[in-house]
């Protein structure tokens, strides 16, 4: 309820159906608005092309591909696996190499469509074992697909039972690791079987090609399945550079066909003797066999969309399985991703200009979750992977500034309005109606407390002649500078309970409400101090100058009264009193 400094009302509008104040600062606050509103978008777009949130985008990803993956599978796919139990069957990995010898004789007897294996035949072992392997690949008819591997140079690696595992990459130089030289003359194409998972250790993508100067190496598995469709014998560029994203087969240990290595061992020998097979060649025919270490601690594996690891050899197989059955999901490229962010933040900044409160928030909340709904339906359904996690946590930001600013905003429109409802236009200072709610609530207090109150109710004189003289605007310019004055006199200063108040009483009439001021003589000095301010002040208009008195009336809260009319109207009289006796003096009750 203190005096507030003078308010800069510029126009009042009815646009939403309530009445609000549009101020000049309201203005400053919109342009404040749509400034943190841009700067938000473009944060976010920074953020986007740093990739600082790509995680949470990865983490949207791996949901989608849990509740949309792909389940078809191509029935031309099988797996031989060297599980923990053929090791503990067989013997302790790494195998001599005539086992794959018969494997390799076994699986192209049977008619199997080509064989992947998931083992680089790097070093030599002994003479035998190499010979007996390379004579067998040499013999089949069946395409055989070998990979190859990078290796850096001078760079950490370690060791997997003769397979090298990359561990951390730097400038080191890259190299081809190839199998020797003459099981590779055997293979009828060679690729690379290179993962590398995100930062936070998921595989999400492959790359359909890798190179290392002029030596380019498909990804073997893509390779493969493409020969065996009768794709081209290398993948299309075009086409494989789009489809980066790895397509994982949900649940792929019950859709793909497996069999162990040592059940396939055993089918083949039991088949020689005469027994009937675990496995029969039908169920090999025709496939593209993938053969591979799935065995906790050998295999090499890497962590799925899926929460559980899986080996390398059955990547292989998601890959081909993709290849086959066509099913690639599509990331739109970044530029697209980053024009769908800035296209959401625009809208999102919008609905938050124009919707407020409980609707703004419904608006901010369906927009999020319909994003995420269609980025999840083109993602199931056209199989293209857009951002849902950036435009989401954008839309998220945008209304979290909204709420706060319309909640500041709030404040600043029912202070002004308050301001409005409370304060006469031409002198800012309180109306009467209000200036009553202030005494009667003063005079309680002062009752209760047993405080001195007083108030001082002053009149211009001869204040029709000014107007009628100089005219109404002259009339005013006095008034706002009288009023100015008393305000200026009064104390206005926290402590509260110390703090005066000044209103228009009427026309050119004001009233003072003093705290705490009671001795008629400490109040009749004030009055007077105020008589002789605005007898000392000097008017002009129109180059004439003038000076101008006011006659006060001066009258203080009497012991047993409660309510301010009789001391008001004790005023009034003595106001009158001086008036009558010759103006511009003090007259106390
Ligand atoms: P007295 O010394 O007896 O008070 O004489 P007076 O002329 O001041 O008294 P009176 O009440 O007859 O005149 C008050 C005049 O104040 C009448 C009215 O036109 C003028 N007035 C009231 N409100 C305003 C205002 O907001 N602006 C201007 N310019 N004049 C106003
Ligand atoms: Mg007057
Ligand atoms: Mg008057």
């Amino acid at each position: 309820m203190a005096q507030q400094e003078p308010f800069d009302a510029v126009e009042v509008t009815d646009t939403t159906g309530k009445l609000f104040t549009r101020t000049r600062s309201r203005r400053y606050m919109d342009w404040l608005r749509i400034g943190v509103y841009t700067l938000t978008i473009g944060v976010f777009a920074a953020l986007f092309t740093t990739g600082v949130l790509d995680r949470a985008e990865n983490i949207v990803f791996d949901a989608f591909q849990r509740a949309g993956g792909f389940t078809r599978t191509d029935p031309r796919i099988a797996l031989v696996e060297i599980t923990g139990e053929t090791i503990d069957e067989v013997g302790s990995w790494p195998w001599p190499r005539r086992y794959f010898a018969v494997m390799a004789r076994l699986l192209d007897q049977w008619g199997a469509a080509a064989i992947v294996p998931d083992i680089t035949f790097r070093n030599e072992t002994t003479p035998r074992d190499d010979q007996d392997l390379i004579r067998a690949l040499q013999r089949i008819r069946t395409p055989l697909y070998l990979p190859v591997e990078y290796e850096l140079r001078r760079d950490k690696k370690f060791w997997i039972h003769g397979l090298p595992v990359v561990i951390e990459k730097s400038d080191g130089k890259m190299e081809w690791v190839h199998s020797l030289a003459e099981i590779e003359a055997s293979a009828k194409g060679l690729g690379h079987h290179y993962f590398e998972p995100d930062p936070d250790g998921v595989l999400r993508r492959f790359s359909p090609e890798l190179s290392s100067g002029t030596t380019v190496f498909p990804q073997v598995a893509l390779l493969a399945a493409r020969e065996i469709s009768g794709g081209p014998a290398v993948p299309e560029k075009k086409d494989v550079r789009a489809t980066e994203i790895l397509p994982w087969v949900a649940g792929w240990e019950n859709r793909f066909t497996r069999f162990s290595y040592s059940d396939l061992i055993h089918s083949y020998y039991g088949l020689q003797k005469g027994m009937v097979p675990v496995i029969s060649p039908e169920a090999v025919k025709g496939k593209i066999c993938f053969i591979g270490v799935t065995a906790g601690g050998n295999a090499e594996s890497r962590m799925t969309a899926f929460g559980v690891s899986c080996p390398r050899v059955a990547l292989n197989a998601q890959i081909a399985n993709a290849a086959l059955t066509g099913q690639w999901i599509r990331g739109v490229p970044r530029p697209v991703n980053l024009l769908l962010i800035l296209i959401t933040g625009v809208v999102a900044a919008f609905l938050f200009m124009v919707l407020r409160g409980p609707v703004a928030l419904i608006a901010g909340f369906c927009f999020g979750l319909g994003w995420l709904g269609a980025a999840f339906a083109v993602f199931r359904f056209a199989r293209v992977w857009i951002f849902p996690a950036h435009p989401m946590l954008l839309i998220f930001s945008l209304f979290v500034f909204s709420a706060i600013y319309v909640q500041a905003t709030a404040t600043r429109e029912r202070s002004a309005l308050f301001h409005l409802a409370t304060r006469d236009g031409l002198t800012e200072l309180y109306v009467i109606r209000h200036f009553r709610l202030i005494m009667n609530q003063l005079v309680r207090e002062a009752f209760m407390r047993k405080e001195p109150l007083s108030v001082i109710l002053l009149d211009i004189d001869h204040f029709k002649g000014i107007n009628d003289t100089y005219g109404h605007l002259a009339g005013d310019m006095v008034l706002k500078k009288i009023a100015h004055t008393l305000v200026t006199s009064i104390r206005k200063k926290r402590p509260f309970s110390q703090v005066d108040f000044a209103a228009r009483y009427g026309g050119e009439e004001f009233i003072l409400m003093l705290r705490k001021s009671g001795f008629r003589e400490t109040v009749e000095r004030v009055a007077e101090r105020l008589r002789q301010k605005v007898e000392g002040l000097s008017f002009e208009w129109d180059g004439k100058p003038f000076r101008v008195t006011i006659s006060l009336g001066v009258s203080t809260l009497r012991p047993g009264e409660n309510v301010p009319d009789p001391m008001v109207h004790r005023a009034d009289v003595a106001l009158y009193k001086a008036k009558e006796s010759g103006r511009n003096k003090v007259c106390s009750e």
